[in-house]
């Protein structure tokens, strides 16, 4: 690997090949940058990654990873890298309770009338049998009151909030706990109150086109290569397998040179698109610079929360659903990959099953974690009882997301950094989103932003918001 390039080139290496570092990546290359993307590993997507599994001999995600009709900046990302046709969207949630009984939610019309946001998906609601008459009542109430976005700093956790708000039983298990609380990957008083809010509004209320969940029908290491791809056909390149293990900037030539056990590269600008822990790992290898210790302590805050998967295939179909939320188990959310994923459907069927937040599960061992999976997916649907359970892996992911306690926002910087040419970007710096994809392709579009501003070519890269509707566009 060298590092020479055109000093009349404007340069700028990128590290980290997460959904991050390939949207900064992707946006500063279309500005005309000669952009070098730099991966510790041999593939690109970071946390949201597929590979062969040796143990079942299948590629599989390292989870599920979902989408929303709102990720704006995702979506923008993956129309730039021809990967938006490789999303399955769906606009129905199927809740399970053990037992079978299933209630849909969802928009929905009255009869032959579309009914306007927030109301549009109030008829299947009141219809869902998994919530009783004060369950519905108590989440009506809850809902009024988030139809008016909380203010950004407020110190209140979302347990606290729902028990000022006299939440049920029924109602704090069965919706705040399971899909919210799972959304945001924490325990309800670990979770700041606005960022719930922020997911009750987009999913629930806003639109119905906000709401919408989109699964990728390939592997997500598959649908990010074509990032690989558009770097290249614009004159940019990936580095894999390269480690950044120090960052020099010098004063004189203006270029930031970087450390990888292959070798050094240059470059005028530097983003660093790493997670809190990488980013904390890295910064004793950066000059001193003042702004350093405070990002330290800033890096320091941040607490990560796990989140499993158990990954099942059968030997026949065990249910023709595509998702479904399941209720009152340790098992989440259900994934029945070969609905979305056709190219998968040979003989029998594969599901994978989601547990969000719990540190308990994660605990278990490989044979305790599967056998308590297929226990309780027998329970939801009674196929199993009599398919095969051909093979099965647990994959266990304990970094898999960053906690949004009560004053988080401060220690999300924003891009600009202590170091001169130098951007931060990651899930975890201030994008206002917890810790998904989205918030990753936001921070890196903010970076390759704050970038193009800095050389005085100013462009819009992030991706506005989709617009409330209906009655939401009168609520402030
Ligand atoms: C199990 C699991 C389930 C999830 N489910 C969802 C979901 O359903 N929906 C959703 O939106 N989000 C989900 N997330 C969160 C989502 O994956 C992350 O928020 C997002 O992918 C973070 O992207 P990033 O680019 O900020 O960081 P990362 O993906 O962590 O990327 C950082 C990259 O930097 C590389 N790197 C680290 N150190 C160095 C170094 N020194 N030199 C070079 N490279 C380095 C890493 O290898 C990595 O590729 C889930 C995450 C996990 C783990």
């Amino acid at each position: 690997m060298t590092g020479l390039l055109q000093s009349s080139e404007r340069t700028v290496t990128v590290v980290g090949g997460g959904v991050a570092g390939m949207s900064a990546a992707c946006a500063l290359a279309e500005a005309g940058l000669r952009v070098q993307l730099v991966e510790r590993r041999g593939y690109l997507g970071g946390r949201a990654s597929s590979y062969l599994h040796p143990g079942v001999d299948e590629v599989i995600d390292n989870c599920q990873h979902v989408l929303f009709g709102c990720c704006t900046n995702l979506t923008g990302f993956y129309g730039r890298i021809g990967a938006a046709d490789r999303i399955h969207w769906t606009s129905e949630m199927t809740m399970i309770e053990p037992g079978g009984r299933r209630s849909a939610l969802g928009p929905s019309g009255l009869g032959p009338f579309t009914l306007p946001a927030p109301l549009h998906s109030m008829p299947r609601f009141l219809a869902a049998k998994a919530f009783t008459f004060a369950d519905k009542l108590a989440l009506g109430r809850a809902f009024t009151a988030l139809m008016r976005p909380v203010a950004s700093d407020s110190t209140e956790s979302l347990g606290a909030w729902l028990r000022r708000k006299g939440q049920t039983k029924g109602a704090l298990d069965r919706f705040w706990r399971l899909v919210i609380a799972s959304a945001l990957n924490a325990d309800v008083d670990s979770i700041a109150l606005p960022y719930a809010a922020k997911v009750i509004r987009e999913l629930f209320m806003n639109s119905a086109q906000a709401g919408s969940m989109g699964m990728s029908t390939v592997p997500l290491s598959e649908l990010y290569a074509g990032a690989a791809e558009f770097l290249t056909k614009n004159g940019s390149s990936v580095h894999f397998n390269a480690n950044v293990e120090s960052a020099a900037w010098d004063e004189e030539t203006s270029q930031w040179t970087l450390v990888t056990r292959n070798g050094t590269l240059t470059s005028q600008f530097l983003v660093l698109a790493l997670p809190f822990e990488a980013m904390a790992k890295l910064l004793p290898q950066m000059p001193p610079a003042e702004g350093a210790d405070a990002l330290a302590a800033q890096l320091g805050r941040h607490e990560h929360w796990p989140i499993c998967s158990v990954h099942l295939w059968f030997d026949r179909e065990i249910t023709t659903l595509d998702h479904a939320v399941l209720l009152d188990r340790e098992i989440h959310w259900l994934y029945n990959k070969g609905q979305f994923q056709p190219w998968r459907n040979g003989r029998g069927s594969y599901v994978e099953l989601v547990v969000s937040a719990s540190r308990g599960f994660a605990e278990l061992s490989r044979e305790e974690a599967i056998a308590l999976a297929v226990r309780e997916l027998r329970e939801f649907f009674p196929e199993v009882a009599a398919a095969k359970l051909e093979k099965a892996a647990l994959v266990k992911e304990m970094r898999a997301t960053f906690g949004v306690p009560p004053g988080i926002d401060a220690s999300r910087p924003a891009p600009v950094s202590p170091w001169t040419n130098c951007f931060l970007a990651g899930d975890w710096t201030a994008t206002g989103w917890p810790s998904t994809m989205e918030s990753a392709a936001r921070s890196g579009h903010l970076a390759a932003e704050a970038i193009c501003k800095s050389i005085g070519e100013p462009r819009t890269i992030l991706n506005p918001d989709l617009k409330p509707q209906g009655l939401m566009r009168f609520i402030r």
